[in-house]
């Protein structure tokens, strides 16, 4: 499964509709992004998620913190952002340092402006149906599945992780479309038992090459989320690729899909802030 062609083609549409919005509103999107510390690989990734929003015609507005920063100056300096209307998304990288209290910090981010699908009231419009963001690497596997057509209705999926960003989202995302859902995570018995049944995988763990070609049900439709150092998977691609029907590459998979979604939801969000 082609994700990095897919994502530009998800940002070509998210640029030419954040072009009409500044034409029509004189407004342009903006997304703040927000890091705590100089934690190398997340200077890289905010980097990464500026560039790619100016490709896309959105402007990015980054508040870059000291490590030493408190929860309550991190949730004052969030909320600053959510009260301003010249802000339409906000996305706080992550992890923070662990005497933050990060739920907190993800908290205070306006519902409207929460274009990463981080918090609570995300995580419970997502689940219920209701308009909202979703998380947005699940967002990307579901737009991939779509992309190929997979059916889910009545399909077993197996989702290999439950983190709040990723397993969790993605598995009540399948749900959603009557796939029926299995969770795996550390303390599971026999992982490799459910793998096998699995219509649909989805890895979503960060431990390199956990699920094995051998353990694919032939035509199964791999989705491999992880992502770990030396770009590898946490599926093993070679012998997986030779049972799977469908299957994501690592690199090119499911990564540029999550950029890809970020920058759709934050100008769908400036779209909703200026009631267009
Ligand atoms: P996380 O918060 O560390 O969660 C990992 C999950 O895997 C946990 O639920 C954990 O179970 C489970 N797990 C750990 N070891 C396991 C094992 N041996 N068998 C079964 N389950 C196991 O990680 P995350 O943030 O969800 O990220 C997971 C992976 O996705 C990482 O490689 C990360 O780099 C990648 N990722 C990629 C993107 C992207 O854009 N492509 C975005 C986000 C994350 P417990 O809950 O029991 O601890």
């Amino acid at each position: 499964m082609d994700g990095a062609g897919l994502a530009r083609r998800v940002v070509e549409e998210t640029a030419t509709r954040a072009a009409e919005l500044t034409r029509s509103t004189g407004v342009t999107p903006c997304l703040a992004t927000v890091l705590v510390g100089e934690d190398p690989a997340s200077v890289t990734y905010v980097r990464m998620k500026q560039a790619r929003s100016a490709k896309a015609g959105i402007l990015s507005r980054h508040v870059g913190l000291p490590a030493t920063t408190t929860t309550a100056e991190l949730v004052e300096t969030i909320t600053a952002l959510s009260n301003d209307p010249t802000v339409h998304g906000i996305l706080l990288q992550h992890p923070v340092g662990p005497h933050i209290d990060e739920r907190a910090a993800f908290e205070a981010i306006a519902p409207g402006k929460d274009v990463d699908g981080v918090t609570m009231h995300s995580f419970a419009a997502m689940s219920f149906g209701l308009p909202g963001f979703v998380s947005c690497t699940p967002g990307g596997i579901m737009r991939l599945l779509e992309e190929y057509d997979v059916e889910l209705a009545g399909k077993h999926a197996v989702v290999v992780g439950r983190s709040a960003i990723l397993g969790k989202p993605a598995g009540m995302l399948l749900l959603a479309k009557d796939a029926t859902v299995t969770y795996c995570h550390s303390r599971t018995a026999n992982l490799s038992a459910l793998v096998k049944e699995a219509d649909i995988v989805v890895a979503a763990v960060g431990r390199p090459r956990l699920i094995r070609g051998e353990d694919i049900k032939p035509g199964a439709v791999v989705i491999d989320a992880g992502y770990n150092p030396g770009n590898v998977g946490d599926v093993d691609f070679d012998t997986a690729r030779t049972r799977a029907g469908l299957i994501t590459p690592v690199p090119g998979g499911v990564g540029p899909m999550t950029i890809a979604v970020l920058l759709a939801q934050t100008v769908e969000a400036a779209a909703r802030q200026l009631g267009t």
